[in-house]
């Protein structure tokens, strides 16, 4: 069978959920029996977003392979399980590098290079890669907003995509805004038509349009949209906003008849899609047997998006536990202003995400010496285990002036440093150590004790590693490396021996995580956090509402 393509495109503004919409479609198809690739491609010209700030793209998606990739691949991965790689995500920066080192080898003949054809066909072959014999369906989800300059050469080159495969072989699902307006108490369907206009001036035209909205639409705002916009009625879904969780999203499209719709434009042969776990993940989410809250320390808190995999991993454990998690989103540098004391008290759990740079950084140290004295669970990731190596050295082993060489690289006592393969590195993009690396764990620790095995793959992402000279010094006062790459040489899980459960480790856990199958670390976290706010309640009698959870500004998400 021939490989099908569907493409994603979003229109009338940015953030309408396209990530999360291509990863339900994807998710639905699978459940049909269907083998699918997802793939997100990015207009703009950064070759990767490893380089850029959380603030302004969220947080990098790290895979296997070591590719850093969008936040939206995040998404395909706890919804799909088609494989992904470097060949999931391109950006428009990566597609001009390709094409322009071809032309410095001379392959173009002495052509001009030129949008189209050439950036154009070095998009489609991107595409075409992923839809090999062993592929049913491919979705290929355009970043940006129809409309934007940046965009069109990614438009142009979808256009052209169904002229080669044919048409009856790709299908443009187009998703779009239809606002409520209050003053007019009405929805409103014009910006779709204006959307779905442009995308037809440059000769695309949609077959299926999502209406992201907050009210449902009407079957006469429906006809009113399927006759502007030259769409079957069937062919327009209503997606309403998500109250309660984003896993409802796949069971609303169901609903609505999107799955089949596909199917059946595609001429597919599918099975009814099976989604019982689904139906119970969202029966676990709604009906909790515990309720606890969660401390996340770090540099940007609050933005929402610069911790996004740690948010869903924490939400995927709680629904292993049936505990209804309230994550509270601390700035590490509100600790070292007002102290641990006033901002992490009553929390059940702390964690301390991964992190560049110094700014924040006592706060995080102030943050582990709180969960370590007062015996709360802590899990520590990437910069949070370093920052628990650097309060361990300083507050236990008695290494005055401990720190990591990333933020004093004159250190009396550097108990983090860069590693040997980074020693020589000058360039920023793609250069730390990235990707899947195997670590041996030690029975009867924590973390052996999570994942029942002797053996892990986890994802990295960093350039400076626990300094092994100190290991001996470390251990001698109850912190020992459980888990250590198998040559022995990169202590990659810190624990401290005298303390409830105190995990610190050097990969990031969160990229594993799945809603129907919580990350172990995850797991074995909440479930201390459980634990201790269980024992808590019964020592002081309280029950779990009117127990306090923080008392200082941290802002509360109850999720
Ligand atoms: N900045 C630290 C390093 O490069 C930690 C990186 C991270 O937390 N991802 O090693």
């Amino acid at each position: 069978m021939v490989t099908k393509h569907i493409f994603v495109t979003g229109g009338v503004v940015s953030s309408l959920g396209k990530g999360l919409t291509s990863a339900s479609i994807g998710m639905l198809l699978e459940r049909r029996g269907l083998r699918v690739r997802m793939q997100k491609l990015d207009p703009y010209i950064n070759v990767d977003p490893g380089t850029m700030s959380p603030y302004q793209h969220g947080e990098v998606y790290v895979l296997d392979d070591g590719s850093e990739t969008d936040l939206d691949l995040g998404h395909y991965e706890r919804f799909t399980n088609g494989p992904l790689t470097r060949d999931s995500n391109y950006t428009t920066g990566q597609i001009y590098l390709q094409v322009i080192e071809k032309e410095r080898r001379g392959e173009f003949l002495g052509k001009t290079v030129q949008v189209i054809p050439h950036i154009t066909n070095e998009i489609k072959s991107v595409i075409r890669k992923l839809g090999d014999e062993s592929v049913d369906v491919v979705i290929t989800e355009i970043g940006g907003t129809v409309g934007d300059i940046e965009s069109q050469p990614f438009l142009e080159a979808i256009r052209q995509f169904s002229l080669d495969v044919g048409k009856e072989n790709c299908l443009y699902i187009h998703l779009t805004l239809v606002p409520y307006l209050k003053a007019a108490g009405e929805l409103k369907t014009k910006p779709t038509q204006h959307s779905v206009g442009q995308l037809r001036e440059i000769g695309i035209q949609p077959d299926v349009l999502i209406c992201r909205c907050e009210r449902s639409i009407s079957r006469e705002d429906r006809e009113k949209i399927a006759l502007f916009c030259n769409v079957p009625l069937e062919a327009v879904v209503e997606e309403k906003d998500k109250e309660f969780s984003i896993y409802e999203v796949p069971l609303g499209l169901v609903e609505n008849g999107l799955d089949q719709w596909i199917v059946d434009k595609l001429s597919l042969s599918a099975a009814q899609p099976e989604m019982d776990d689904w139906h119970d993940l969202l029966h676990r989410l709604r009906n909790p047997s515990h309720e606890i809250s969660i401390a996340v320390v770090g540099k940007y808190a609050e933005h929402f998006d610069a911790y996004k995999s740690i948010y869903e991993a924490l939400d995927h454990a709680g629904i292993h536990h049936l505990a209804q998690i309230r994550i509270g989103r601390i700035l590490s540098e509100d600790i070292e202003d007002d102290g641990p004391e006033r901002l992490l008290t009553g929390f059940d759990g702390i964690l301390v995400p991964g992190g560049f740079g110094e700014r924040g950084i006592e706060g995080k140290i102030e943050t582990v010496r709180f969960a370590r004295e007062k015996g709360v669970p802590f899990l520590g990731i990437c910069l949070g285990m370093q920052c628990a190596a650097i309060e361990f050295a300083r507050n236990v082993v008695g290494l005055d002036g401990a720190n990591s060489t990333e933020f004093d690289k004159d250190t009396t006592h550097p108990v983090i440093c860069l590693l040997d393969e980074q020693q020589n590195v000058t360039e920023k993009g793609g250069t730390m150590r990235l990707g899947a690396q195997p670590a041996v764990l030690q029975e009867g620790s924590h973390a052996h004790k999570c994942y029942q095995t002797d053996y892990v793959l986890e994802r990295h992402r960093h350039r400076y590693e626990f300094n092994s000279q100190y290991r001996q010094q470390f251990a001698a006062h109850g912190m020992h490396a459980t888990g250590v790459s198998p040559d022995g040489k990169l202590p990659e899980i810190l624990e401290v021996v005298d303390h409830p459960w105190f995990v610190a480790v050097q990969f990031h856990p969160e990229f594993k995580s799945k809603p129907i199958k919580a990350q172990p670390l995850f797991a074995g976290f909440i479930g201390a956090a459980i634990a201790r706010r269980q024992k808590k309640t019964t020592d002081e009698g309280m029950t779990a509402e009117n127990a306090p959870v923080g008392d200082g500004d941290a802002v509360i998400d109850a999720r």
